[in-house]
C-alpha cells in the first residue's frame, strides 16, 4: 500500500500471487478495480468557483481526483444538484468524468441547511439516471460530505455495490473548535454523520489526525478507515517565473511585506486574526505602513453570510484600510499568482479538513503560518516550510510575521524549501491509493458475497 494510503490500524497484507501459479487462479485472484462509479455531491457543484459560498475545497477536491482517476481507467459520474434552469443535464468535465444536474428542490434560494429535506429527491434523481443504465453500471459510490453520504448508504444499497465515504468535515469536530459567537453545526448532522459512519465500507480521511477524529467521535472502526493525503496540481501551481514577476502582473510593489489570507470568508478561517496580527505589526513599527499589502482573496461564506462586510468593518476600526485589499474569489492560474506574490499565506484557522491553500501556496513558493489545527501540520512542516502556531492569540501571528520584515532573504530560503515540501502531494498518488481503497472495499465484498452464499 503507498506511503499516501496507509490503514489507520496498521498495513494489512495485500494478497499475493504466487509466482508461477496456474493462469486461471491467477485471473481470478487478481484484485478488481471498479470501471466507473457513482460520485456523489449533493450541496455543491464541481463545476462552480470555489472560495466562496458553498465551493471550497471539496470542489477542487472532486475535479482533481475525478479526473486523474479516469486517466487510470476508472470513469466517474458526479451527481450534484442543478442551482439554475439553464444546466444540461449531463456535463463533460474531462474525458471519462461527467457531471449529472438532478433537480431537487428550486433552483435558487436553498441553503445547505434546508438541503436535507430534498435529499429524497435527489435519490430519485440519482435512480432515475441508474434505471436508464443496464444492471451493474456503477462498480461503486464514492460520496462527498454527510449529505452525500445519506443518498449514498441507499443507492449502494439497491445497487448491492460498496460505498465509500469521505467526510471532508465533521460537526462534531467542528463545534469543538468554534471561533467565539460562531453558530455551532446542528445535532441533526451529527446523527446523520453517525448513521454514514455505520454504513460505509470504507471511510476516507485527510490524515491520520482525521481518522483518529472519526474514530473517536464517531466510533468508526479503525480498520475501515483509509488515510488518502489530497493532492496540489503542480502543473498549475509552481513558482514559475517568481515573485518580481507576479508582483509586477497584479501591480504589487515589488519590496512589500505581503500577508496573503486566500478562501472562504468565515469565522472558521478566522481572517479577522490575520487582520489584527497586522494591525499590531504596524504599532510596533509605523514605517512599515509604506512596505506594506494585505490581500484578502476570497468571498462570504458559511455564517459569514450573515454578515459579509464585517471584515472590511473591521480593517476600518483597525485603521488598516489602506493597507488591506480585498478581492473576489479567482479562477486557480490566477490565484497560483496571489500566491507567488505573497510574501507568506496566513491561515489562522480554528478548524481545517486539510488546508488545500496551504499546499497550494507552497507548491508556488511560498511559505505558510498557520494555525496547528486538522491537516495543517501535515500540509506545512513547522520551521521549514512555514510555521505552525498554537491556538489564535493575534499576537501570536504578529510574531511569526516578524522575521519575515527583518530578514528578506527568509521568504525565499523557505520558500523554496516550500515548493519541495508541496511536490509530494501530486494528486496522480492521491488517485492511485483512492483507487486502492475501491478497489479494497469490491474485495471485501466479493469475500462476504461468497462466504455467505
Ligand atoms: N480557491 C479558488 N479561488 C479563490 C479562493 C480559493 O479557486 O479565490 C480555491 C483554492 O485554490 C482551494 C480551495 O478554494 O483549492 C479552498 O480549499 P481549502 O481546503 O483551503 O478550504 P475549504 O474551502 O475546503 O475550507
Amino acid at each position: 500500500m503507498s506511503q499516501h494510503a496507509s490503514r489507520l490500524g496498521g498495513l494489512r497484507g495485500r494478497s499475493h500471487i504466487p509466482f508461477g501459479a496456474p493462469s486461471h487462479q491467477r485471473l481470478r485472484r487478481i484484485p478488481r478495480r471498479p470501471r466507473r462509479i457513482a460520485m456523489l455531491s449533493v450541496h455543491t457543484s464541481p463545476l462552480h468557483q470555489p472560495g466562496t459560498g458553498d465551493a471550497g475545497g471539496m470542489n477542487v477536491y472532486i475535479v482533481e481526483l475525478a479526473r486523474r482517476l479516469a486517466a487510470i481507467d476508472i470513469e466517474v459520474e458526479i451527481f450534484t444538484r442543478a442551482t439554475t434552469a439553464v444546466l444540461p443535464p449531463a456535463v463533460e468535465l474531462a474525458p471519462g468524468v461527467l457531471v449529472r444536474h438532478v433537480d431537487a428542490g428550486p433552483y435558487e434560494g436553498l441553503a445547505k441547511e434546508d438541503l436535507p429535506a430534498q435529499l429524497c429527491a435527489f435519490t430519485h434523481g440519482v435512480m432515475q439516471a441508474w434505471a436508464g443504465h443496464r444492471p451493474g453500471h456503477y462498480d461503486l459510490v464514492h460520496s462527498h460530505y454527510w449529505l452525500s453520504g445519506h443518498v449514498g448508504w441507499l443507492a449502494a444499497e439497491r445497487w448491492g455495490v460498496p460505498l465509500v465515504h469521505a467526510m471532508h468535515t465533521m460537526a462534531k469536530v467542528k463545534n469543538a473548535a468554534l471561533a467565539a459567537g460562531d453558530t455551532p453545526e446542528p445535532a441533526a448532522r451529527v446523527i446523520g454523520e453517525q448513521q454514514i459512519v455505520r454504513a460505509a465500507d470504507r471511510l476516507i480521511a485527510n490524515t491520520t489526525e482525521e481518522a483518529e477524529e472519526l474514530v473517536r467521535h464517531y466510533e468508526a472502526a479503525r480498520e475501515l478507515v483509509a488515510v488518502v493525503h489530497p493532492g496540489v496540481n503542480l502543473d498549475r501551481f509552481r513558482p514559475a517565473d517568481g515573485r518580481a514577476a507576479a508582483r509586477a502582473r497584479l501591480g504589487l510593489p515589488a519590496d512589500a511585506l505581503i500577508p496573503l489570507f486566500a478562501g472562504r470568508i468565515q469565522p472558521l478561517k478566522a481572517p479577522d486574526i490575520l487582520l489584527h496580527a497586522v494591525a499590531h505589526l504596524l504599532e510596533e513599527d509605523p514605517s512599515l505602513r509604506e512596505r506594506m499589502v494585505v490581500p484578502v482573496v476570497g468571498g462570504p461564506s458559511g455564517s459569514g453570510m450573515a454578515k459579509p462586510e464585517g471584515l472590511h468593518k473591521l480593517a476600518a476600526r483597525l485603521g488598516i484600510c489602506d493597507v488591506v485589499r480585498f478581492r473576489p474569489p479567482c479562477a486557480q492560474d490566477e490565484l497560483a499568482d496571489w500566491y507567488r506574490a505573497a510574501s507568506v499565506l496566513v491561515m489562522p484557522s480554528y478548524s481545517e479538513s486539510f488546508g488545500l491553500v496551504a499546499i497550494e501556496a507552497q507548491a508556488c513558493g511560498t511559505p505558510v503560518v498557520a494555525a496547528s489545527v486538522g491537516g495543517l501540520p501535515v500540509a506545512v512542516r513547522d520551521g521549514v516550510s512555514g510555521t505552525l502556531i498554537d491556538g489564535h492569540d493575534p499576537a501570536d501571528y504578529a510574531r511569526a510575521l516578524r522575521p519575515f520584515v527583518q530578514d528578506p532573504g527568509r521568504v525565499d530560503r523557505m520558500g523554496a524549501a516550500a515548493a519541495r515540501h508541496a511536490e509530494s502531494f501530486g494528486w496522480d498518488t492521491a488517485a492511485a491509493a483512492t483507487a486502492e481503497v475501491y478497489t479494497e472495499a469490491m474485495r471485501e465484498r466479493r469475500r462476504l458475497r461468497s462466504a455467505h452464499g
